[in-house]
C-alpha cells in the first residue's frame, strides 16, 4: 500500500530563507521535502517551530554502556583519556552481538529524542572478544543496521578500518583484536556491510573510516577512502598530545600537518576531534573544506581540549557536531559545550556568533550544513528535495514562550531542556511524537536488560 503524501504546519520554521511563519512543510511517500509554504493555512500534523534535525557525525555505540562508569581515578596520579580508553578495552571482552545490537537501538532512539536525525556510526567492534570474524563478517554492523530498522533513524555506516595498534605498526593488543582487519579482509568487510545496509531505506549511507593515523598505514589512506567511492569519509585526526607527539616521532609531522600535506581531505571529509591543532593548522583544515567533526561532550569528559572554534569557522570552516562515547546524547548540550568552551579559554561572550547571526543561529545552521555534509545526507536544511529530517520544539514551555526567531532558538540551546523537543522526524518517518519515541518502551526494556547482564560483575 502506498504511503500518503504528510504534511506538517508549523507557527514558525527555519527554512533556507530563513524565519518564516505559518509555513506547510509537504513530504513525499518516500520522505523527501516536496514544498516549503510559508503564509499558509494549518494543515496536517502542527508544530509550534520547525527546524532541520542535523545529523550526529560521530558515534560509537556501545560505549553507552560504560556511560558513568568512569568517573573513579585509576591507578595513574594523573587520571586521562589512556584510563578510561583501558577501561573500555575491559568492557569490550563482554560485548557480544544482541548486546551491541540492544544499546545501538538505545543510543539510536537517545539521539531522535535530542533532535538528531541522522546517526553517523563510526563502527569499529567487528570481531568476536578473541578476534576471530564472526561466521558472517558483518555480523556487528549488521547489528547496528538491525537496530536503525527498530529506531527508525536515518544511518550513515562507516566500516572502520584498524590494522595496527600503534604508528610503528605494532600487533593490535588484546583489547584492540575485535577491530582489526587486513586491508583484503577490510575491503570484504565493506562491500558485507553494504549488503547489510540495503535492507534500510533509500536515506540510509555507506562511507568508510581509516581510524586514524595510529591504526592504518597513512600510506594506505587513498586506498581505503577508494572502497566506497560515493560515501563519506572520516576519520580520528589529533584528539589528544600523546596521539600529537605519537605521529610526529614516527612521520616527523603532526597529524593535521601530515594530513594536510597529503592533499586528501576535500568535501568528503570528515576529521573527528580536532582539539589539537596549531593556529596554522585550524585555517589550513579550514580551507580544504573537509568538516571538523566536534563532539565537546565527550571532548570535555576525556580532557581532550579545546577546538578552536572561533578561528576556523572565522576562516570559513564546515563543522558537525557527535555525541562519541555517548555519555550524554544532547544536541542542545553539544552546541553549548562549544561555545561555553571558547569563551572560557578566551574570557569573552557570544564567542561565535556574527553581526548578522545569533550564537544558536549561526551554530545551528554552521552543523546542520556540516552534519549532512559528514552524513552524505541530502539534508540540513528545511527545502524542497531534500530528505525530511525535522524537529519541532514546543514553545509553550516557560523558557521558549513568546520568543520567536533567533532568541527562540538561543533559549532552545542556552536555556531550555530535552523537553522542548516535540517531535522529530528522519527521512519524513515520525519517530519521536510528544518528546518520546514511539518504541521508547520495548527498546529500553531491551537496553536495561543487556547492560545488567554486561555490568555484573566487571
Ligand atoms: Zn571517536
Amino acid at each position: 500500500m502506498a504511503k500518503d503524501r504528510a504534511k506538517i504546519w508549523a507557527k514558525t520554521a527555519l527554512t533556507e530563507d530563513g524565519w518564516q511563519k505559518d509555513v506547510l512543510v509537504d513530504i513525499t511517500a518516500d520522505g523527501r521535502i516536496a514544498g516549503v509554504t510559508p503564509d499558509s493555512p494549518p494543515g496536517g500534523h502542527r508544530a509550534d517551530c520547525l527546524l532541520p534535525a542535523p545529523a550526529n557525525c560521530h558515534s560509537h555505540a556501545f560505549q553507552r554502556a560504560m556511560a558513568g562508569l568512569t568517573e573513579r581515578r585509576g591507578p595513574d596520579p594523573r587520571d586521562s583519556f589512556w584510563t578510561w580508553r583501558r577501561l573500555m578495552f575491559r568492557f569490550l571482552d563482554r560485548l557480544d552481538p544482541d548486546q551491541v545490537e540492544a544499546i545501538a537501538a538505545f543510543v539510536q532512539m537517545e539521539m531522535l529524542e535530542a533532535g538528531f536525525g541522522t546517526n553517523v556510526e563510526f563502527h569499529y567492534l567487528h570481531h568476536q572478544p578473541d578476534g576471530r570474524p564472526y561466521a558472517n563478517l558483518a555480523e556487528m554492523a549488521g547489528r547496528v543496521v538491525s537496530a536503525a530498522n527498530d529506531t527508525g533513524i536515518g544511518l550513515t555506516l562507516l566500516p572502520v578500518h584498524y590494522e595496527f595498534g600503534g604508528c610503528d605498526r605494532r600487533p593490535l593488543s588484546a583489547g584492540q583484536v575485535r577491530f582489526g582487519n587486513s586491508e583484503a579482509q577490510f575491503a570484504r568487510l565493506v562491500d558485507a556491510s553494504r549488503r547489510a545496509l540495503s535492507s534500510l531505506g533509500p536515506d540510509a549511507r555507506l562511507g568508510v573510516a581509516p581510524h586514524s593515523l595510529r591504526a592504518v598505514a597513512p600510506q594506505s589512506l587513498g586506498a581505503t577512502a577508494a572502497l566506497v567511492p560515493e560515501g563519506p569519509v572520516h576519520m580520528h585526526l589529533a584528539e589528544q598530545p600523546a596521539e600529537v607527539d605519537e605521529v610526529l616521532a614516527a612521520y616527523g609531522r603532526r597529524p593535521t600537518e601530515y594530513m594536510l600535506d597529503s592533499g586528501l581531505p576535500d568535501g568528503r571529509w570528515c576529521l573527528i576531534h580536532a582539539t589539537q591543532m596549531t593556529p596554522a593548522e585550524t585555517t589550513g583544515l579550514a580551507a580544504t573544506g573537509a568538516v571538523a567533526g566536534l563532539c565537546p561532550i565527550t571532548e570535555s569528559s576525556l580532557g581532550d581540549g579545546i577546538f578552536d572554534g572561533v578561528r576556523f569557522l572565522g576562516h570559513g570552516g564546515r563543522i558537525a557536531v557527535g555525541s562519541d562515547s555517548n555519555i550524554r546524547i544532547s544536541l542542545a548540550e553539544e552546541l553549548r559545550t562549544l561555545e561555553y568552551s571558547q569563551r572560557l579559554r578566551d574570557g569573552t561572550r557570544a564567542a561565535l556568533a556574527t553581526p548578522d547571526r545569533s550564537t544558536g543561529r549561526r551554530l545551528y545552521e554552521a552543523v546542520c550544513a556540516g552534519g549532512a555534509a559528514s552524513a552524505g545526507r541530502e539534508g540540513g536544511r528545511i527545502a524542497p528535495g531534500l530528505w525530511a529530517d525535522l524537529l519541532a520544539l514546543d514553545t509553550s514551555l516557560p523558557d521558549l514562550d513568546g520568543l520567536a526567531g533567533d532568541t527562540l532558538l538561543d533559549s532552545f540551546i542556552f536555556a531550555a531542556g530535552q523537553d522542548a523537543i516535540a517531535d522529530v522526524w528522519s527521512a519524513g518517518r515520525h519517530l519521536v511524537r510528544g518528546g518520546r519515541h514511539i518504541a521508547r518502551d520495548a527498546i529500553a526494556a531491551r537496553y536495561r536488560d543487556a547492560i545488567h547482564r554486561l555490568r555484573s560483575g566487571l
